[in-house]
């Protein structure tokens, strides 16, 4: 029998050096979650390693909104039981231990640990009752109050970007969509807080912040700050005045929720990145009723507008599923139409697959897999005709990329974002650019990124 944990002591802390490995899947989220569980494992004692076979503590943090997510954990599971350390401790963190719990441990019996989305703040303590020995310990409570841990600058992976939570869980309910199931209700941390954290970070030279939530832009509905209610925007316009911090991102924004004034806000301070990622979904209003996404095409494509007409060249990005259930090709045509329409700077399109716990996963699952499939790969080549044509208005343009380390292609170029979250990687004759923010002429298109050369008589900007 697994034991549920029901009360969490102090982590016992020891003087031997045991080393953990954690290999993360999924969205920011899952990445923040990584850092602070690293922040814990240091607590008790352990410290990273990337060798899986070195490790004695081995955590697989999961993503639900791949395809069949809890048999591909338990496929990896398989891999890493046959390289590592015959004593290793095996644990599942993230939405897929969330969402499966004990029956995790009932396919694979090895598991020693299931960590909730809830239980990543005492993580410490968990490990160190799996480390008694026993009964695998399974921890998917769903508190009320979220866990908002705030991250210690030093305690975080990257040194330059950094990711901060505004928003935990989701009360939309897409019919498609195991977030609410996963994360919980949706809470909002208090703005005092998030200020707080954004400063130490920019105190501690961190240049870019991703403010992050299912959905962002609900943030604070029911927050008080200074004697007014606090919405996203506003939230926006305090950090980009008071936090120092010379770039801020966040994602992800619903349409439903998303309002002119965040449009305003990007327009009124620089230090707010022209980025929104604005997710349609469908261009059907019929499959975005079945979605319950609780807007139209038309209502979409006015937020759209908003974002068009504002003074800064704003990128929009967005994710599309094909193949919902009951799509037809008639509703097909019509998201094909909106894509066109809008020309999204980058789109993630994904096959629609059932998720459990949610609705769509009760009804039939009516469009036959070589259908999604085909749609899948015209909507990807008509994306790919309205990014080569969009992309080309960077042709000559110099842009600010905060350089984050060596390029991966090659060990002569250098690599960072643009505010537009653009991915740009430049030649420069300069040994150490790490961190800054540099401009770059872009002197050609690739597919999904920018290539330039730095423009090097400027002054670099270190702040
Ligand atoms: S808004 Fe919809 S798709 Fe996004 S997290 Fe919430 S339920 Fe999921």
């Amino acid at each position: 029998m697994d034991r549920l944990v029901t009360a969490v002591g102090a982590p016992t802390c020891r003087p031997e050096t045991k080393k953990y490995f954690i290999e993360t899947f999924g969205c920011q989220m899952n990445v923040l979650d990584s850092e602070r569980a690293d922040a814990q494992l240091r607590k008790c004692g352990y410290q990273w390693t990337d060798v899986l076979e070195e490790a004695d503590l081995i955590l697989l943090n999961t993503c639900a909104v791949r395809e069949r997510p809890a048999e591909k954990a338990l496929v990896r599971i398989s891999e890493i039981r046959r390289r590592k350390k015959p004593e290793a401790i095996i644990g599942i963190m993230g939405c897929v231990a969330q969402a499966e719990g004990r029956r995790l441990i009932d396919r694979a019996p090895d598991v020693k640990l299931i960590v909730g989305t809830q239980a990543v703040g005492h993580l410490a303590a968990l490990v160190t009752q799996v480390e008694r020995g026993g009964d695998a310990i399974v921890d998917v409570r769903m508190p009320n109050r979220p866990a908002f841990d705030r991250l210690a600058p030093e305690e975080r992976r990257q040194r330059h970007v950094a990711y901060v939570t505004i928003v935990e869980g989701c009360d939309k309910f897409c019919t498609f969509c195991i977030v609410p199931f996963t994360r919980g209700r949706e809470r909002s941390r208090s703005p005092e807080d998030i200020l707080t954290e954004l400063r130490a970070l920019a105190g501690a030279g961190y240049k870019e912040v991703h403010l992050l939530g299912q959905n962002v832009n609900s943030y604070g509905l029911s927050r008080r700050i200074e004697g007014r209610r606090m919405g996203f925007a506003d939230l926006l316009e305090m950090l980009a005045a008071r936090s120092g911090v010379p770039r801020i991102k966040f994602t992800t924004s619903h349409p439903r929720d998303f309002d002119e004034r965040i449009v305003r806000a990007i327009e009124r301070w620089p230090q707010l990145c022209p980025w929104i990622h604005l997710p349609p979904q469908s261009g059907s209003d019929r499959i975005l009723a079945l979605m319950n996404r609780g807007y139209t095409a038309e209502e979409y494509l006015r937020k759209v507008e908003y974002i068009r007409r504002a003074s800064r060249d704003i990128s929009l990005t967005g994710d599309i599923i094909v193949g919902f259930p009951g799509e037809t090709d008639e509703d097909f045509r019509q998201t094909v139409r909106l894509v066109e329409q809008v020309e999204f700077d980058g789109l993630y399109i994904f096959k629609y697959s059932p998720r459990p716990h949610t609705v769509a996963a009760r009804w039939a699952d009516t469009v036959p897999e070589p259908v999604k499939t085909e749609r899948l790969m015209q909507l990807v080549e008509v994306q790919r005709g309205v990014q080569r044509r969009r992309w080309q208005r960077y042709l000559g343009r110099e842009v600010e990329v905060l350089v984050e380390g060596r390029s991966t292609k090659s060990e002569r170029h250098w690599a960072g974002h643009t505010p537009c979250h653009k991915v740009v990687n430049f030649e420069s004759s300069m040994t150490n650019l790490e961190g800054l923010i540099v401009k770059v002429e872009v002197t050609k298109i690739n597919p999904h990124s920018l290539f330039g050369r730095h423009v090097e008589s400027r002054a670099e900007s270190t702040v």
